[in-house]
Parts: structure tokens; sequence; C-alpha cells
């Protein structure tokens, strides 16, 4: 192994780690027990909301910052626990004046903006289930997300709604009520192509009560639908459930060492689930003040809040730490980050050369974890008192049994124990906050069980002493700045426009972004591959489908390669883009290229 493991010594006079002994607690972890650091509510219901907001408020807490957010020009807003009770308060009462149910959806589409926060715990508040978007994608993922999650209501901006919801308005029947914030021009209704059931959201929120009885949901009502992506078909809509709570709480502390006295700072977006579960949920129930910036990345930038905000625990991903890399360590030096005290990645790879650059930079390693939107928390991790092999992503937390698995000739799964040997990372279901569904998908969801586990549809290594090593995806799917991408989507988007026959799309390996989007397009007849074609196929994708989804890079080819049921070999096109062997080509059919 060419790097050092790196041995962890706490420092003199540092607070007690929130797990001192793994090996201990995995003995005796039990998610039973572990329930008691809840409250609940009467009659054994649970509501994520009363858990990260109001019982903070209700045990003498309210005055103690829950949210500093940071606009992108460097204005600050403070919420303590009491306020963020009263607006969450005011967004439920806005719901059920707006006639919303228990269960019915609400979607997001809003960059990092205090009112996304809001309507986060609102919604959960009065029952009603939280999907968030990223704000980055185009209209086409919007439809597709929004549909099958039969969104009711949609708290968005005038900006975005004009740009990626009005295209796509008649495709989204369910849609009853889009809420604007940040003043909307609803003067312009009808005349300016705003709907009637356009409101505003600050105004609604203004008219609305503070106060709201949070909704006894019971544990296993749905409480979040996030939405991720396979190879094949439509995005999926994981159901995470009110009890998921349990383990964003405790994985919180395990996982990331976080208590009530840290400045936390989880810079995902909550259009993914690291956003959500970590970037909201973790650090309000365990009573922590949490750091948004409304800002993307900037290196500078960066290290001026960790210093400002004294941030003493910072969840990140490998894409920003790598482009923090390559503007070198002399800068982490021109900071004071004396107050941060625990770093950890997630998302994609951290490549061990990261783990020791961090080691180096910083004073400290950043922690590799793993999890995925199926397992809505941290189910691998490097926690602050185990040794670190740089380019592992640590070991199970306790109350989680992972384990690597084939299927045998009997065509059942089984675990493989031989140490480094490569097979399916898995998991033995149970866990509070796995996914109870796909929305309206019973069989993809079956799909992911056999034999006693969950498959994760990552390919992983276990060493002799219990630590996991990412190998790969076992299928098509591409991660680029730590976002998960179906090459399906993007190939629907380009098959759209009018020149294209056929495409294929793939992960292409990049330096900073882990992969990046890359597509092969076969073009009709009476079209003629060129720049210009190429360029506008470019931007038909990025405008349907955001810079987020859209391919980087398209290259033409006159046929693409087949499987004998007609199947564009995707590993193929892949394996011969980065001039890999070209593996077992017994299915393949046509292969003109
Ligand atoms: P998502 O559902 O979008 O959160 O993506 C989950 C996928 O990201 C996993 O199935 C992995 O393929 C990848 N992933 C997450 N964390 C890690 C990690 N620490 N190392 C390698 N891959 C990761």
């Amino acid at each position: 192994m060419p790097f050092a493991t790196i041995r962890k010594t706490a420092p003199a006079g540092a607070p007690p780690a929130r797990l001192p002994d793994y090996a201990a607690a995995c003995r005796d972890f039990d998610w039973q027990r572990a329930r008691a650091q809840l409250d609940g509510l009467p009659g054994g219901a649970l509501n994520i909301a009363h858990e990260a907001v109001d019982r903070h408020v209700a045990a003498g807490r309210g005055g103690k910052l829950a949210l500093r957010w940071i606009g992108k020009d460097e204005r600050v807003r403070d919420i303590s626990y009491a306020e963020l009770a009263a607006l969450t308060g005011r967004f439920a009462n806005v719901l059920a004046g707006l006639g919303v149910q228990r269960g019915e959806r609400v979607f997001s589409l809003l960059g990092r903006v205090p009112a996304l926060y809001v309507a986060a715990l609102g919604t959960l508040k009065a029952g009603a289930v939280f999907s968030p978007l990223f704000s980055a994608f185009g209209p086409e993922p919007v439809q597709a997300r929004m549909g099958i999650g039969e969104g009711r209501v949609l708290v968005t901006t005038e900006a975005f709604y004009r740009r990626k919801v009005a295209p796509i308005r008649d495709r989204l029947p369910r849609l009853a009520h889009v809420l604007l914030v940040g003043g909307a021009n609803l003067d312009a209704v009808g005349a300016g192509g705003l709907p009637a059931d356009c409101l505003d959201f600050d105004a609604a929120m203004q008219a609305a009560s503070p106060r709201f009885p949070t909704a006894a949901t019971a544990p296993e009502e749905m409480a979040l639908l996030h939405f991720t992506s396979g190879t094949t078909g439509k995005p999926k809509g994981a159901i995470h459930v009110h009890e998921a709570v349990l383990a964003h709480h405790v994985t919180g502390q395990y996982a990331l060492d976080l208590g009530p006295e840290d400045i936390f700072w989880c810079t995902a977006d909550p259009g993914w689930v690291t956003g959500t579960s970590y970037g909201i949920i973790a650090p309000l129930t365990n009573g922590a003040s949490m750091i948004v910036d409304e800002a993307e990345f900037d290196a500078e930038r960066w290290y001026r809040i960790l210093e400002r905000e004294r941030v003493s625990v910072w969840y990140t991903a490998p894409t920003a730490i790598r482009m923090l890399m390559k503007i070198g360590a002399g800068i982490v030096r021109g900071f004071d980050l004396s107050r941060l005290r625990f770093m950890a990645s997630v998302g994609e790879p951290l490549n061990p050369e990261a783990v020791a650059w961090s080691a180096d930079a910083f004073g400290k390693p950043f922690h590799d974890n793993w999890w995925q939107t199926e397992t809505g928390g941290i189910m691998i991790a490097n926690y602050a008192t185990m040794d670190i092999k740089p380019g592992s992503m640590g070991r199970p937390l306790p109350g989680i049994e992972a384990g690597i698995v084939a299927r045998g000739v009997d065509g059942r799964i089984a675990e493989i124990t031989a140490p480094m040997a490569m097979g399916e990372l898995a998991l033995r279901p149970g866990w509070p906050s796995m996914f109870r569904g796909y929305l309206n998908e019973p069989e993809r969801y079956a799909k992911c069980f056999a034999d006693g586990w969950y498959l994760t549809g990552d390919l992983a290594m276990r060493d002799g002493d219990g630590y996991y090593w990412f190998v790969g995806r076992a299928d098509d799917v591409i991660k680029s700045a730590g976002h998960l991408i179906g090459p399906f989507e993007v190939e629907s988007a380009l098959m759209e426009h009018k020149a294209v026959a056929e495409v294929g799309v793939i992960g292409k390996p990049d330096p900073t972004a882990g992969e990046a989007v890359k597509a092969f397009v076969v073009l009709k007849a009476g079209h003629e591959p060129s720049e210009a074609m190429r360029k506008e196929l470019l931007g038909h994708a990025r405008q349907r489908l955001g810079p987020a989804i859209a391919p980087r890079e398209i290259d033409f080819r006159a046929n693409l390669p087949k499987t004998r049921s007609g199947k564009i070999m995707r590993r193929l096109l892949k394996a011969r883009e980065l001039g890999l062997p070209e593996g077992d080509l017994s299915t393949l059919e046509s292969d003109e290229r």
C-alpha cells in the first residue's frame, strides 16, 4: 500500500470523541436503545421536524443559533431555533391553508436560501412529504421528478419558474400551487405569463400564524422523497420515513463527531440527499449551529468562512477537495483554522493523495465515508478515533452490518469473506433510514434485495481489518462532481433533437469531477457531423437538462455497439474511449464503428 496508515491519537485537552471505542460500540449498539435519544410525540408518533427544531425550543434552547445563512454577497442572516420553529410553523400553516393533506408531496426548486430550509422542515411539520430538486436542473429533469412524485406544491423563485417550470407546466397536471420566493412580480399574473395559482411565498408566510401543532406522524409514514438515477428508465423516487431521523441523529454523532457545541458546515446542496440528511436534519437534531453558504465553490471564500465562522466540523466532497488541492496548501496556512476539529468527505472515491494532502495542509485528515440515496444516512465511515487507511471508506457504523457478496453457482447471493476479494457491497436490511420503496415501483425496489441482503450496486473489497475499499459501480451510472447521473436521462434528452438517431452516454474519468458525461451520437440520414452540430447538440442538452446533467463532450459515430437484443453497450463505448480491454463480447450484435 503506497499510503501509510494515519494513526489517531487524541491531542491533549481535546474533547472526548463521540465514538471513543469503535469495537465496543459495535458490540453494544442497539437501535431500540438509541431511540431514547429522541423525544418522539405522544401516542408513539415521531416527526423529524419536532426532533430537529421544536424539542430544542421546548427544552429552553430556543435562543441558540440554528442556522447562519451567508448570502452570495456575504450578507448574513441568523436564525435561532425558536425563530426556525416559528418560521416552520408559518409554512406548515400556509400548506394547511392550501388544503395540502398528509403524505402529499411538496417540491422545492431553490438555491441555498433560508426559504429552502423553512420549506423542508415546515412541510414535515405539516405531515406532508418534502422533495428537494437541485436548482441546476433544467426543465426535463424537473418534469420527470415532479411527474413521478405527483407534486402538489412547488416552492421556487419567479426566475426558476419562468425558465424551468413554465415550459413543462402543462405536463404537471397534479401541481396545484406554486409559491414564489423573493418578491415575485405577481401583478404580472395572467398578463406576464404567471398562472393564477402562483402565490407570493413571503406574503403567505406573513399572513400565517407561527403556531402549528406538529403532525403526529407515524414513524413509518413517508417524510422525504429523494430522486436518484439508475442505468435504465426514469429516475427513481426513494421513499424515506420519519423513523430515518434516528439514523441521521446517531450517524451525525458517530461518523461526523457532531454535538451541540459544534459549528457545522455541510457544503452539499439539499437538492441531493447529503444536503438534506446532513445539511439540515442531523446537525439540528444534534442541537448544533449550522452554516449555509448560498454561493458556489470558491477556495478563498471557503477558507474565509471556515475561519470567520469558527467551523468545527466540516463535511464536503472529493471534487471540492481536489479543487482545493489544485490551488495548493500554501493558502490554507494563511487562515486560522484552529477551531476545525473534524473533516469528512462523501459522494465519490476520495483519492488517498487527497487524504495525505489534507493531513499535511490542515494538520488533520479528511475522513471518507460512504452511503447513497437509498441508505438515507452514512453506512461506512472513518471515525475520529479510528486509524485511517487512505483510500478506504472505513468500517460500517455500529448497528450496520455490511458484507461483500456475489451470486454463487446455486444462483443465491452469499457473502465472500476472503480479504480483498471483490464483490458487490451489500447491507443487511432494517436500519432506520433504509429507503422503504421507490415510489410506485415495487418491482424495481424488490430487485434491490436478495437472500437477506440489500444490494447497493457498488463493487468493493474488504480487508482483513474490516476496512472497505471502493472499486466502482456495478452498473453504467455516472458520478460527476458527486452527483449521480443516469445515462438514460441524458440519452433521452439528446434523442429529442431532430438530427439524432441514436445515443450512448458514458462517464469519462475527469481529474477534478471524478467523471464527466460524454455522449456518442449517431445522426439521422441527411445530417452531417460538424462542429456546428456538436455545439447545437451541447446547447440543446444543456437547455433541456441543465448544467448539472448535460454532457460536456459529444462525439459522432456512424454506428454504436449493441447487444443482440438491441441495447447499446455503454460498457464497450467506455472501454474503447479509454483504450481498455473490451471484455466479453459474446452478446455483441452490430459493431460498425
Ligand atoms: P447518491 O445516491 O447520489 O448519494 O450516490 C451514491 C453513490 O455514490 C454510491 O453508490 C457510490 O457509487 C458513490 N459514493 C458515495 N460515497 C462514496 C465514497 N465514499 N467512495 C466512493 N464512492 C462513493
